[in-house]
């Protein structure tokens, strides 16, 4: 858990402080409180922890940015050690930079440590209607996921055998070194084990040892009114297990909309191309157009011109951050008649005869329109 304390104090630094006083009060720090020089102490194992994370923060010139000017509440989101869950050693490989060379040679030695390892973050997808992009949806969803086998526990280990303890560290998983001319002692992870302080011999059939197998996980996912094709819904914890305690990673639901038969998306917009009779167009009309939560009658005027958008305020989509919506953007096509009565032709024949061919109004284009319309 991420401490509320204010770093700069906890560092006993100043706001102004330069990097190379962050580092050197921060290595004084974790000298003084190192857990090998304050055996049982809890307070100063808090301490010790405290001044970990306080230092990944302000020597990450991002991260002190984001904090001094929004305080804890800038790091939110951001990735960073969970210090509470890690020993001593772990802490200070975290920082090998720094202690590396403070420590001597020997610590370098190949051992990994047992640190705490997030883990894997997974990805899926679902696919929405423009419907469901307007109202937002609950869905379940099923996916696959390397989890703990289920023959094992996870633990890797042959059931009805057990692990054997490991003879390089006796079991501790650690192992220690004299670290400053003796000063302290650093703890590190055994490369034996790999810091588990045992061996498997008889591996788990299940997982091969491994610990781990592929497992089919349902669950119900929320996606929020507004999404766009290609965004993804961070579904937090439902990723694959941590490694050493550390936690789950997350699962990224990625949208996809499915194209519609009748509108389509511009941003928060949608767009329908609605057929109309050529009479329609030149004596005008009261339609029923379909929206996206159902139908609304629209007026079309006398002398509407093929290709007029006609704009209904709101019935779009709503947007993603802000809920307000889009609008709906009616494309007017209008159609002439594939077939035509003889009573129909006559009486075209006669409106013909009235029409002065030489001022034609010009047309504009459609699609100038749709670009004027979306623009
Ligand atoms: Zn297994
Ligand atoms: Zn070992």
């Amino acid at each position: 858990m991420a401490t509320q304390q204010d770093y700069y104090e906890i560092l006993s630094v100043s706001r102004t402080s330069t990097l190379d006083d962050i580092k050197r009060s921060y290595r004084k720090l974790a000298m003084k409180y190192h857990p090998d020089r304050n055996p049982g102490d809890t307070k100063a194992e808090r301490s010790f922890k405290l001044c970990a994370e306080a230092y990944e923060v302000l020597i990450d010139p991002e991260k002190r940015q984001r904090y001094d000017r929004f305080g804890h509440a800038g790091l939110r989101g951001t990735s960073g050690h969970d210090f509470s869950h890690m020993n001593a050693g772990d802490i200070f490989s975290v920082f090998e930079d720094l202690f590396g060379g403070a420590m001597g040679g020997g610590r370098r030695s190949g051992a990994r440590g047992r640190r705490a390892q997030r883990g894997h973050d997974l990805e899926t997808q679902i696919e929405l209607t423009l419907n469901d992009v307007a109202t937002g949806v609950e869905r379940e969803i099923e996916f696959t996921r390397q989890d703990h086998c289920s023959t094992c526990s996870g633990s890797g280990v042959k059931p009805g055998s057990a692990p054997i303890q490991c003879d390089t560290c006796n079991g501790s998983g650690q192992i220690a070194q004299a670290g400053l001319g003796g000063m302290f002692r650093m703890v590190t992870a055994c490369p034996a084990c790999r810091g588990q302080g045992q061996i498997i011999k008889d591996k788990c059939s299940g997982c091969h040892g491994s610990g781990r197998t592929p497992k089919k996980r349902k669950l119900v996912v929320k996606i929020p009114p507004g999404v766009h094709e290609g965004q993804a819904v961070r579904v937090h914890g439902e990723g694959e297990p941590g490694v050493h305690g550390g936690p789950r990673g997350d699962l990224h639901v990625v949208v996809q909309v499915e194209p519609h038969k009748l509108f389509t998306r511009e941003e928060d917009h949608v767009v329908l191309q609605m057929p109309i009779s050529f009479t329609q167009a030149a004596l005008g009309a009261q339609v029923d157009i379909p929206t996206l939560d159902g139908h609304e009658p629209l007026t079309i005027p006398p002398a509407t011109q093929h290709g007029t958008v006609f704009t209904l305020r709101g019935k779009g989509l709503p947007n993603l951050r802000s809920g307000r919506h889009g609008d709906l953007g009616v494309v007017v096509l209008v159609e002439i008649p594939k077939k035509l009565t003889a009573q129909q032709e006559q009486l075209l024949r006669d409106f013909a005869e009235t029409e002065d061919h030489e001022v034609m109004p010009h047309s504009r284009g459609f699609w100038d329109k749709i670009k004027e319309y979306l623009g």
